[in-house]
């Protein structure tokens, strides 16, 4: 049976990446070795950093004066790497969900932290709106898209102040402002490539200011320096990053992207508000396109299991809801096809017609 994966991630990837990928751990550009035994020395991988770094540039219009690296860690690292080489005295963040509440308190380690504005009260179901942003900050962070709670800001704000994002779960997935923003950061396991890599965009004459002695590792000049190859990069996740950001340009570049994850949520938001059964959690205004949240109506909620279990039979994979938010959340991510987001559009009425 064919499988549709709504995972949030790791999530789905296009199969032609996934393909191009294989061939290579099985055989490394005709070298008779893996990709995963290469040297990340050798002669061969340095062009596919280059390349995948070009490409990042490319397709998010990144101006001169940004750096592109690649670093292991997680996105949870940047929680701390952020605050390490940008707080200076005091930073601002808007707690607009778990993600932007864990990078918040590692920044408290650094320094002063002002929770600018902050959603918490309603369970994240819609974004902080209309808040002040003290001018005396050293930076903003927000993060662009609440993978949990399915909020998304689908805009680049002004910000009085430097502006830091976390872009981890619909960075690609837009045209973005980049010269907006001092520093973005991504967790390349959901838009971009398999987990191992995270992708950093950062204004290069921001960088030495903290008032620290920094870790060699912890300090983003080490990497801007040395193009990502400081220490050993993880490989086999810069390669698929790679072939996937082929593969976008090759689609018709982030504008594209963008066509199609509207296409994708308006086409499941409309069956989850038709739909007797069903209800989105989410403000309309912030509905995320990337994380599409919704649970059963409260008249049926003893169907939520069986549901589920309909689902998933029918093929649907990675749907079931994060247990703070419950019932079901389909992550619709660059990869994802009309006819997969169909396939669980129509066994949402199916399951309809039978209750
Ligand atoms: N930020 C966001 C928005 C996320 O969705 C996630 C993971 O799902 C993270 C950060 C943490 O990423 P990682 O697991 O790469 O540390």
């Amino acid at each position: 049976m064919k499988k549709y994966n709504f995972n949030a991630g790791p999530s789905m990837l296009p199969r032609e990446v996934i393909e191009n990928t294989a061939k290579q751990i099985l055989d490394f550009n005709g070298s008779g070795l893996s990709l995963m035994e290469i040297s990340h020395r050798a002669k061969d991988f340095q062009p596919v950093v280059d390349e995948a770094e070009a490409l990042v540039k490319e397709l998010l219009n990144v101006p001169e004066g940004y750096s592109v690296i690649f670093l292991g860690g997680g996105a949870s690292l940047q929680f701390m790497q952020i605050p390490a080489n940008f707080l200076i005295k005091k930073a601002g963040y808007v707690n607009s969900g778990t993600w932007a509440k864990k990078a918040m308190k590692e920044a408290k380690l650094f320094g002063e932290v002002v929770e600018v504005a902050s959603s918490a009260d309603d369970n994240y179901t819609h974004l902080p709106h209309n808040y002040e942003i003290p001018a005396d900050l050293d930076y903003l962070h927000i993060c662009t898209n609440n993978t949990i709670f399915g909020t998304e800001l689908r805009e680049d704000i002004d910000a009085p102040v430097r502006l830091i994002a976390d872009m981890s779960s619909d960075i690609l997935s837009r045209p973005v402002d980049v010269s907006k923003y001092d520093a973005i950061y991504a967790g390349a396991q959901k838009n971009m490539s398999m987990a191992g890599v995270t992708v950093i965009i950062v204004k290069d004459d921001v960088l030495g200011k903290a008032p620290r002695e920094l870790p060699t590792m912890l300090d983003y000049r080490t990497h801007v320096e040395k193009g990502s190859m400081f220490n050993t990069p993880p490989v086999v996740p810069i390669y698929t990053l790679m072939e996937t950001l082929r593969w976008v340009k090759a689609q018709g570049g982030v504008k594209e992207m963008d066509r199609r994850a509207h296409e994708r949520a308006e086409a499941l938001y409309a069956e989850i508000d038709r739909n007797k059964l069903f209800r989105g959690t989410v403000a309309k205004e912030d509905r995320s396109l990337m994380n599409i949240c919704f649970v059963m109506n409260d008249e049926f909620k003893d169907l939520e299991k069986s549901f589920l279990d309909f689902a998933t039979e029918r093929g649907m994979v990675g749907i079931k809801g994060h247990r703070s938010v419950g019932g079901f959340r389909a992550s619709c991510y660059n990869a994802m096809t009309m006819e997969g987001v169909n396939a669980l559009i129509q066994t949402m009425k199916d399951f309809e017609a039978q209750h």
